[in-house]
């Protein structure tokens, strides 16, 4: 049977950028209806990504710690091992807590949750393919929150069990003895950490010469690399694949250099391929209401996020930028404020990377390598977390902070930060860049001691008068 509802907002997808911007739509008074095709709302976020990689990276890291760093601090625990499944349990537990709690707060803020297959029939209906068969929205404005997959690798099937995407990873029954990872970008690396840690003998294969994938700076990238190598991952890098087959119970990934030349055949139990995502539009029904993909697949809109159709706005990882989930959910906050007619503002600048290895990585604005591109004239504070007292107290001296300002007026464009909570200091350096801060304000607010924090300030210090304190 058929049933319709009307709506002012139809949102398509629940992941981070959709469900954030039903919820802000709901609480901006407009009537929301989101729908979802999966049974767990949160998207690809909080059921096969952020999420479950985090809950992964933190026990595997306590474990390792245990194992491995524990004793000289003091700490003796004998017999330490771990219990696999019970981590697992773990994952799933965070998982579920999280994405049920959206199905709470959409009842708080009354967002009617339509379940199946969004297919937008015209620019102001769309259907539902669901359980209960057919439901129709009728809607004064539809946002394309739907996200992205994987890439597949041309020529190899996925079974989840030995040749597996990062959604496989997160759902092995055992530790690989023999781990192959294709792409060293974020997933390849965090990933490729966890199962390093609970013993898998990794080997990272890289097309570049470089970790980290897009936007890291080279020097941080350099050092993530080292760190990593002496934690025990192994990588190929200027590698290209050529080929992935199945061989018994064993794996076998053809490789040459991408130079050309030097072919050779890798063994794994488990490979691992994390070359990337793509936009996600399947279903749609783009083509009924005449929106055109880019050549990268992705729904193009204007800086207000509308599309080409008035009344329809797209958001997330099926639009242009990283496809990050703090992204995707501010994109779905100031494009439902715009809506409603409140100014639409997005500073593509200040938008924050984090790797979360041990140490973990964060960077915000522009690289050394993207200024030198632009021929900016820049000036560069360093400070090593070697020389901070509560990193080198806690014993976690691997990294250091960079931050580069304008030469000319100490503005900053860009910091690195690759050590001890990275991923949280990381935010006070946007902060600081969305403000449009000089060097010398960071380095002139006062900072709690001892802290990680306070290498932050010192990297500023260092650019803007060429010297720390404690360096
Ligand atoms: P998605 O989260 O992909 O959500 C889209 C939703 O739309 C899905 O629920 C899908 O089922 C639904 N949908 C699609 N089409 C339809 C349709 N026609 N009808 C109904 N429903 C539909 N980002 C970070 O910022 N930090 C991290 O630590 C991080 N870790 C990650 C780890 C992994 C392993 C992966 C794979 C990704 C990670 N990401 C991380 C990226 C992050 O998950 C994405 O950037 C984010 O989920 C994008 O949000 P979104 O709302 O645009 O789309
Ligand atoms: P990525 O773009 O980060 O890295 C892909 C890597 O694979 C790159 O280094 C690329 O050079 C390499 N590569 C591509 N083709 C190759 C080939 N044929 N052979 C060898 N190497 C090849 O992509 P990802 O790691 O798959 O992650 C996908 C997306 O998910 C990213 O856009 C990322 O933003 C998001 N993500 C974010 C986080 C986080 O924020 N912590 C974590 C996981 C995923």
């Amino acid at each position: 049977y058929a049933t319709a509802h009307d709506a002012d907002i139809v949102v398509i997808g629940s992941g981070p950028g959709g469900y954030v911007a039903a919820i802000k739509a709901a609480q901006l008074g407009m009537k929301v209806v989101s729908v979802e095709k999966e049974p767990s709302l949160g998207g690809t976020c909080l059921n096969v990504g952020c999420i479950p990689s985090k809950a992964l990276l933190h026990n595997s890291h306590l474990y390792h710690q245990a194992k491995h760093d524990f004793k000289n601090r003091g700490i003796n625990i004998s017999d330490i091992s771990f219990d696999f499944k019970k981590m697992m349990d773990y994952k799933a537990n965070a998982v579920k807590g999280l994405t049920g709690g959206i199905a709470m707060l959409f009842q708080k803020n009354k967002v009617q949750l339509v379940r199946g297959v969004g297919t937008i029939v015209a620019p102001n209906k769309v259907e539902v393919k669901g359980e209960n068969g057919v439901e129709t929205v009728n809607t004064k404005n539809i946002l394309i929150a739907t996200g992205s997959e994987v890439t597949p690798f041309p020529g190899v099937t996925f079974d989840e069990k030995q040749i597996i995407t990062s959604t496989g990873a997160l759902a092995l029954t055992e530790v690989p003895k023999k781990m192959l990872v294709i792409g060293a970008g974020v997933i390849g690396l965090e990933l490729g950490s966890v199962y390093q840690r609970l013993g898998a003998d990794v080997t990272a294969i890289e097309f570049l010469n470089s970790i980290g994938g897009v936007g890291i700076d080279g020097e941080v990238g350099k050092t993530l690399q080292k760190v990593l190598s002496k934690q025990g991952m192994n990588f190929k890098l200027g590698t290209k694949v050529l080929g992935v087959r199945k061989e018994g119970s064993i794996v076998k990934v053809d490789v040459e250099a991408a130079k050309g030349g030097n072919k050779e055949t890798l063994e794994c139990d488990v490979v691992l391929i994390s070359i990337g995502r793509r936009p996600y539009t399947k279903d749609l029904g783009l083509d009924k209401v005449g929106i055109a993909l880019d050549d990268r697949g992705r729904v193009p809109v204007n800086d207000k996020f509308q599309t080409t159709v008035p009344g329809i706005y797209a958001i997330g990882d099926v639009i242009h930028g990283p496809m990050l989930a703090h992204k995707a959910e501010d994109e779905g906050i100031v494009c439902v404020e715009g809506i409603k007619g409140l100014p639409v503002h997005f500073n593509y600048d200040a938008i924050p990377s984090v790797i979360y290895t041990s140490p973990e990585v964060g960077w915000v604005g522009k690289s050394e390598e993207d200024l030198k591109k632009e021929g900016k004239a820049y000036k560069v504070g360093k400070f090593p977390f070697l020389a901070n007292s509560r990193a080198k107290t806690n014993g976690e001296t691997d990294g250091f902070v960079k931050v580069l300002s304008d030469k000319a007026t100490d503005v900053i464009l860009g910091t690195h930060i690759i050590g001890p909570g990275a991923g949280e200091l990381v935010n006070e350096a946007v902060l600081a860049q969305e403000y449009g801060a000089a060097a010398e304000d960071v380095a002139r607010v006062c900072h709690a001691h001892p802290t990680c924090a306070e290498a932050l300030r010192e990297a500023n210090l260092a650019a803007y008068a060429g010297k720390p304190i404690n360096f």
